[in-house]
């Protein structure tokens, strides 16, 4: 039975670098929205050009198209035994979506894992955040600098700042997460899928307590 578990939290909580180190320790496919759709981006693709404009302005691209998108993504074979959502659900019409599409694979939710981090600390985060050119591995030049700057520890491509991350749009993003995303809080703690971790601790730290709670179910 495949399984899913979901990553929800401002931007910059921390939900990609917390995603990736889930996936690789429990070998479920690391699906990202956000990459995803920098990769359509970065290839010109007609969903690029769809998503381009909502991105840049830090806005959310249309449920529908970002739902169609997951949902071809989900039914490719590295995600047969389930996936770490990143950045996926962030509106309650993508959860609920999210809910009928797991049904149909026979799937099911594991947990959806709260990364709790203060405004103020999502800003600084947000504007040491660089990223890697080819795949999208994240860095922050204080509290995660990569071994040579500007360049990827793990596929030696360049790394650069998301336009996104600029101070303007990243006001505009956190207020969106605050009105669209944040009631999914409530929705997976009502269904008794939630598990909530102090996103304020060390990279380690976080890690370590996420999987202390998943042990504990
Ligand atoms: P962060 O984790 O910093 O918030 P992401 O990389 O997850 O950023 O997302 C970047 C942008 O991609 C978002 O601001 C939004 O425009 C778009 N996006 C990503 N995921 C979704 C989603 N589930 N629904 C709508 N738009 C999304
Ligand atoms: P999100 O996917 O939620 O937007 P990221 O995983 O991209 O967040 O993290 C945002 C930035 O903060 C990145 O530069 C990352 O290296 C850094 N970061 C992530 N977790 C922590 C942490 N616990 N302490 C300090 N910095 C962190």
């Amino acid at each position: 039975m495949p399984v899913y578990y979901l990553m929800l939290g401002a931007p910059g909580a921390g939900k990609g670098t917390q995603a990736k180190r889930l996936s690789d320790k429990i070998k479920l496919a690391h699906i990202s929205s956000g990459d995803i759709f920098r990769d359509h981006l970065k290839r010109d693709t007609e969903l690029g050009k769809l998503a381009r404009g909502f991105m840049s302005r830090g806005e959310l691209v249309p449920d529908d198209i970002t739902i169609a998108m997951i949902r071809e993504r989900l039914l490719q074979s590295d995600c047969a035994d389930g996936a770490v959502l990143d950045g996926f659900p962030r509106t309650p019409a993508q959860a609920k979506h999210l809910e009928t599409l797991i049904a149909e694979l026979n799937g099911r939710v594991a947990k959806a894992i709260y990364i709790r981090v203060a405004k103020e600390t999502l800003i600084k985060r947000l504007s040491g955040r660089w990223m890697c050119r080819l795949h999208g591995h994240v860095y922050h030049d204080i509290h995660n600098p990569p071994k040579t700057p500007g360049v990827c520890d793990i596929d030696g491509s360049e790394l650069y700042q998301r336009d996104d991350d600029k101070a303007e749009t990243v006001a505009h993003r956190i207020n969106v997460y605050l009105e669209q995303t944040a009631p999914l809080i409530d929705y997976y703690r009502d269904r008794n899928y939630l598990i909530e971790i102090n996103g304020e601790q060390s990279i380690d730290a976080v890690s370590s307590d996420l999987l202390a709670k998943l042990k504990q179910g």
